[in-house]
């Protein structure tokens, strides 16, 4: 099985759609944050599975471009900058900034992630895998916050019946935003992963439109700036060996 945990309903669609399409009846779409279920992607993923845990999320609209900023100034800097990658600079960044918002939102976000591990690793049998995929954390706020969390639980959980993996969110990960956080990322950087790319040779693009206009219909605006990353582009995974001759 494949536990595909998503900050916000829609993440999932976005980022993993080659994954959905080819492996759907053995996929669970986990929603962690407070925004929107997943639930409707049953309509078009045949066997698809959701959960959503409605978890208070960090939400700062104005967050994200104060970031974007301080990141460029920050990597200017050059050899003076201290020796944090920028993965873990924004990942603090994020953390100091959001303050008391970051603790309370990190440690529901962690109750409702270690529930659903446990429940798991309570009923692993030497016939199934399982695969937990995370997103990598990239710029938003609340995504950050939940990568966090996984690259903990990451540390705790993971046995060769139960590994976890990490995909590159859009449109964050577009040279619109920071492209090169991805590459710094702790456990990527340290090459524990496979990187694949999952075709996307932009004639899925309508299909995957017609979706996100079906089942998440308040997020249309997100195709006004930033159509082709969240359309067209490749998708990005990081599994571990085992899982990559099967995905
Ligand atoms: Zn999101």
């Amino acid at each position: 099985m494949i536990h595909l945990f998503e900050p916000h309903g829609d993440d999932a669609l976005l980022s993993c759609y080659s994954l959905l399409k080819r492996h759907s009846d053995k996929t669970v779409v986990v929603t962690v944050g407070h925004s929107r279920e997943s639930k409707r992607l049953a309509d078009h993923f045949p066997g698809i599975q959701s959960e959503y845990g409605d978890v208070y999320e960090i939400k700062m609209p104005d967050y994200r471009a104060a970031y974007k900023t301080n990141y460029w100034r920050w990597k200017k800097l050059g050899d003076v900058r201290d020796n944090r990658s920028p993965w873990e600079w924004q990942r603090d960044v994020t953390r100091d900034g959001a303050g008391e918002l970051w603790k309370e939102s990190r440690e529901l976000t962690r109750e409702y992630v270690l529930g659903y591990l446990q429940t798991l690793w309570g009923g692993i049998t030497s016939h199934g895998n399982h695969l937990v995929l995370a997103p990598l954390g990239l710029v938003h706020p609340y995504h950050i916050c939940l990568a966090d969390v996984m690259i903990e639980m990451r540390e705790q959980f993971s046995c060769p019946l139960l590994e976890f993996g990490f995909y590159s969110e859009a449109p964050y990960n577009s040279a619109k935003w920071v492209k090169e956080l991805e590459n710094t990322h702790p456990v990527v950087s340290r090459h524990l992963l496979v990187s694949m790319m999952q075709g996307n040779d932009g004639s899925e693009s309508s299909k995957k439109e017609a979706i996100l206009k079906d089942v998440y219909p308040t997020e249309l605006g997100l195709l006004r700036f930033t159509r082709d990353a969240v359309l067209s582009n490749a998708e990005y995974l990081y599994i571990p060996v085992s899982w990559s001759i099967r995905i």
